[in-house]
């Protein structure tokens, strides 16, 4: 795992333990308050930032699961008597599809995970005034994907909505993902930070929209490798039969 500073008051933690991707958990720090997006895989994963967070004693930290597949939120058991924040749409799928996230993603687990689903959930968004931190609904690779904005810094966490080289559709709503690509457009951020991939930009806000129009379409992509061309036809196959959340084979 590596850290590094995005801007004067947060910074990154890049997790390497899964095979094909690189996971991220971000923490923001204001006066009162530290916001730590997702947990990723167990309480082992957890420790260092665990470290971390002990030395703000006066601090409340909070913690935000942007959505509810396993690699993002199997670390909130390390932080039980905090306030673990979602949408409620995450709440539900977590709770229906814990047991099946486990059984098929067990060699993943890092020490302990512990059933332990948000405290605090919201349907459109919330914002945190005092910390400029603004929380809310943004539909697209899941349909309880939630996003970030960092008013302060002009930094959004987008979650797995964007990704590269290429997203993941695990939801069949593709106009509803178009439409939280075009919201994320009109707040004009100076830095955009993924689940996956950090340091995104405009563009590759509007190359994804162009691939999901393509997608929607039934176009015919050329892709730069196979692992794209893989991913794609997963995406094709999702919208296109009657299969949801792929990942999982839920
Ligand atoms: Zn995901």
């Amino acid at each position: 795992m590596e850290s590094k500073k995005i801007s004067t008051d947060s910074s990154v933690f890049i997790f390497n333990e899964l095979e094909t991707y690189k996971t991220n958990v971000f923490l923001i720090e204001r006066k009162a308050k530290v916001f730590l997006i997702d947990t990723f895989c167990g309480t082992d994963s957890m420790n260092l930032i665990k470290g971390i967070l002990s030395k703000k004693l006066n601090k409340e930290i909070i913690i935000v699961n942007t959505h509810f597949h396993w690699d993002h939120v199997w670390g909130n058991c390390a932080f039980k008597n905090n306030l673990i924040i979602s949408h409620k749409l995450c709440r539900k799928f977590l709770d229906k599809y814990w047991k099946q996230q486990l059984k098929q993603n067990k060699k993943y687990i890092l020490g302990n995970v512990e059933k332990v689903l948000p405290n605090f959930t919201f349907k459109e968004g919330i914002k945190f005034e005092n910390e400029e931190i603004e929380i809310f609904y943004s539909p697209g690779h899941t349909l309880d994907s939630i996003s970030i904005f960092d008013h302060h810094n002009g930094i959004l966490y987008a979650g797995d909505n964007l990704e590269k080289p290429i997203i993941y559709v695990e939801n069949k709503d593709i106009e509803i993902y178009i439409e939280t690509l075009e919201k994320y457009l009109k707040l004009k951020p100076k830095k955009i930070m993924a689940g996956h991939t950090i340091y995104l930009n405009e563009e590759d806000i509007f190359k994804t929209i162009k691939y999901l129009e393509d997608l929607r379409n039934g176009s015919h992509i050329q892709f730069e490798s196979e692992y794209m061309t893989k991913v794609h036809k997963e995406n094709y196959n999702l919208i296109n039969e009657k299969t949801n959340y792929k990942k999982f084979n839920i």
